[in-house]
């Protein structure tokens, strides 16, 4: 049998339990019976296309080769506070 997991809450329903399915293409979305009265939307289920710096270019990192991508995990994102000009 398919686990099927609340999209909203996480949590892992039980065999019987009441459940909403979302069909989104070909991917199937589940929210409890609670999560569901709370919201009965589904919200945030399209994966977000990043893009960022590569050898030069700015390219979808989910187009990069693996080992691009493993690198692009330990990258630290931080603020510049200052203008650099001015
Ligand atoms: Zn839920």
């Amino acid at each position: 049998m398919q686990k099927y997991i609340c999209h909203d809450c996480q949590k892992t329903l039980v065999k019987n339990e009441e459940y909403m399915p979302y069909k989104s293409g070909s991917e199937t979305f589940i929210k409890c019976k609670q999560c569901h009265k709370e919201n009965s939307a589904l919200k945030n289920f399209q994966p977000t296309e990043v893009y960022s710096r590569v050898v030069g270019y700015i390219r979808p990192v989910q187009q990069w080769n693996k080992g691009k991508q493993e690198e692009f995990k330990d990258r630290a994102e931080y603020v510049v506070k200052q203008p650099a000009c001015c």
